[in-house]
């Protein structure tokens, strides 16, 4: 069996951004747009842009670029954003917190139907109306309610165990925002998330960021 891969990763990563513009677009008033402003708009190469939106089937025309709406449909479309992906989460803390009060994943078709935790005081509350359950009934809880897919965001120490169970009970996606590298079968999809490389990444830019010059006396 293969690892799940996606070739066009970075497009992938891009298309959100693209959306986030055309849809603004859209609320101007436009009718199409075309790659080159999307492409200034997000410091791009035109070439870049038009590559990526290819992966969505989408037609740009010749002088006028490409239809908002059918752009906005095509990416949508491409992301499995127009539909509604139900999903658990398990590890109500902080974190776990935010992404439920999180709306804009819900209009990304994101709908977390339950959450668990082993805290006694969050089990039996809701949290952005999302109610939590102990984790003891994931096993319960999670076929009754015919779920796929999971975020992880329980302390990474406990990743593994509640990753066990969650393959036996029939989840094949996790987004796992926690620092463990889970062992899972190939078949089960895992994407791991980390806020520290985005912020590696700013700390270096900040350390060899050019001092501005300093105005003539
Ligand atoms: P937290 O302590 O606020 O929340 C953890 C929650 O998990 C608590 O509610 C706790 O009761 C619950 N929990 C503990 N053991 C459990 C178990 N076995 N089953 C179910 N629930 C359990 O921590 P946090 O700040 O929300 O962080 C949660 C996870 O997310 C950690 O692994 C942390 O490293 C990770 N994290 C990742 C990022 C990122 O960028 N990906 C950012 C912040 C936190």
């Amino acid at each position: 069996m293969v690892k799940q891969k996606v070739a066009a990763a970075p497009s992938v990563r891009r298309l959100p951004a693209y959306l986030h513009l055309v849809r603004q677009a859209q609320r101007e008033g436009l009718q199409y747009i075309s790659g080159t402003f999307i492409a200034q708009e997000l410091s791009l190469e035109p070439i870049q842009v038009r590559k990526d939106l290819s992966i969505t089937r989408i037609m740009g025309k010749p002088k006028k670029g490409y239809a908002v709406a059918s752009l906005i449909g095509a990416i949508e479309h491409f992301l499995g954003w127009d539909r509604t992906r139900q999903a658990v989460l398990v590890g109500a803390g902080n974190l776990g917190t935010a992404l439920l009060g999180y709306q804009e994943l819900q209009r990304q078709g994101l709908h977390v139907v339950a959450a668990f935790d082993v805290n006694p005081e969050k089990i039996g509350s809701r949290i952005h109306q999302v109610p939590v359950f102990s984790v003891a009934t994931l096993e319960q809880e999670i076929p009754a309610w015919g779920v796929k897919t999971a975020l992880l965001t329980v302390p990474s120490q406990a990743a593994q165990e509640i990753t066990e169970i969650l393959i036996r009970v029939g989840i094949e996606g996790i987004w796992n925002f926690t620092k463990a590298k889970l062992r899972v079968p190939d078949t089960l999809v895992v994407q791991k998330e980390d806020l520290s490389s985005g912020y590696a990444l700013f700390c270096v830019m900040m350390q060899n960021r050019q001092p501005e010059a300093s105005p003539p006396s």
